[in-house]
């Protein structure tokens, strides 16, 4: 392999980029959380779990109050059932209070600030504004914006309130009367638009929706069984059990509990590998058709979820054989994606397969998975991930099956990609 072989690995990844300081040791600092909480600067995103919702703006980007210009002061300061609502979620969030997320409460995130590590200029936005502090400074050694993500799914009523209000706002500052439709201004299924944010948007809706997954899906301690609540600003379960062990009054009787290190109280990603498969000169790329996919005629990948003790090379080999029934033993990791639906990473990899009248050959038959699989010349592909080099006269006949690879966002697409580019890059040495 050579230096130039992995060169265009991008360096921005979809639902991926870092965005925001997480400063995730701050997630317990009461005092911090309530400077963040209530300052005039403070982003919140409209972010529901999997099945929730989003406010989306007319520009595809997420929705924000507090520093929305149409809004002097903020939804805080103009909507007392929203204010009312951060107050109680502070208090609760400070006490760890048992009803943290009952019937009828928002669920917060502090997800991290936007500051200077990430690209802000804080010079700059002093400069620009006139009040006299504009950003969120905590013991002059953290600032920036703090960014919350907050779980509307199940509160209806604060819906319409803050649309209503928002809607209004806008309407009163131009004059008009529009809809909230009209204005851009309404809740959504992220499952509609997840592909159309703009970078930045699709890495700060992946966190949200990743977070709210697991909050949302883990109401109960896996060790006893009673309810558990999220405690540091979202960022961590634990367990209301109060009931102490028989022998022992230090340790308490769940498992979960009392463990030092409690891996079922932090949030999970569950990691899957992916792989583009192809042969030593670059000239053969193996795609395959799942089922799922078989009227769309879409070839991707290979992919599967890790199992506990494998390694990220054993995992791949053992997918491949499994979907594909080839035999291939150089797996080489080239870069990762977190894929929100619900909470997974995925981990790009490159399977070469050592061509011997044996190693290559197909089998479906082992887990039963696929349509179809086939080994494909690379220029077929390269002609899918760059449409716009073939012929008029091409396009008439490369492709008779019309078949179709992955959207470009993900790292399916990525890898495939990489592979022709290689080829490419190869042929010309
Ligand atoms: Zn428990």
């Amino acid at each position: 392999m050579t230096a130039a072989a992995f060169k265009d690995t991008p360096k921005e990844v979809y639902f991926g980029n870092e965005v925001l300081n997480r400063v995730s040791f701050l997630r317990e600092d009461n005092e911090f959380i309530q400077s963040s909480l209530f300052h005039p600067k403070l982003c919140i995103l409209k972010n529901g779990s999997n099945q929730g919702s989003i406010e989306e703006e007319a520009d595809g980007g997420l929705g924000y109050t507090g520093t929305k210009a149409v809004i002097e002061s903020g939804l805080l300061e103009n909507l007392p059932s929203w204010r009312s609502a951060l107050e109680t979620w502070f208090h609760d969030n400070k006490h760890r209070d048992k009803s943290l997320r009952d019937e009828g409460k928002p669920v917060f995130l502090f997800m991290g600030i936007l500051d200077e590590s990430i690209g802000l200029n804080l010079k700059s936005l002093k400069f620009l504004e006139t009040s006299e502090e504009t950003y969120l400074d905590h013991q002059g050694r953290y600032q920036g914006i703090a960014y919350y993500a907050v779980d509307l799914t199940r509160l209806k009523g604060l819906r319409k309130e803050i649309v209503k209000f928002v809607n209004d706002s806008i309407n009163a500052l131009q004059s008009t009367e529009a809809s909230p439709g009209d204005n851009g201004i309404y809740f959504t299924h992220s499952r509609k638009h997840y592909l159309g944010f703009k970078k930045r948007e699709a890495s700060l809706f992946s966190q949200g929706a990743m977070f709210f997954s697991w909050l949302d899906t883990n109401k109960f301690c896996p060790g006893c069984g009673l309810p558990s609540i999220p405690i540091h600003a979202g960022g961590k379960l634990l367990c209301t059990s109060e009931a102490k062990s028989e022998d022992d009054d230090e340790t308490y009787k769940c498992p979960v509990k009392s463990a030092r290190v409690s891996n079922a109280s932090f949030p999970r990603t569950d990691m899957a590998v992916i792989s583009i498969i192809t042969n030593e000169d670059r000239s053969k790329v193996l795609l395959s058709l799942n089922k799922r996919y078989a009227i769309a005629r879409m070839y991707t990948c290979t992919a599967g979820f890790m199992e506990p003790a494998e390694s990220v090379e054993v995992a791949t080999r053992r997918e491949i054989w499994e979907e594909t029934g080839v035999v291939c033993d150089d797996i080489r990791i080239v870069n990762t994606q977190p894929w929100p639906f619900p909470q997974n990473l995925m981990i790009g990899c490159m399977g070469i397969v050592k061509f011997n009248n044996k190693n290559e050959i197909i089998h479906l038959g082992h887990d039963n998975e696929l349509e179809d699989a086939r080994w494909f010349d690379v220029e077929f592909v390269r002609k899918l991930v760059y449409p716009d080099e073939v012929t008029e006269t091409e396009k008439e006949t490369f492709n008779p099956e019309n078949i179709i690879i992955p959207m470009k966002e993900s790292i399916a697409h990525t890898l495939i990609k990489m592979v022709v580019d290689e080829a490419n890059h190869k042929s010309k040495l």
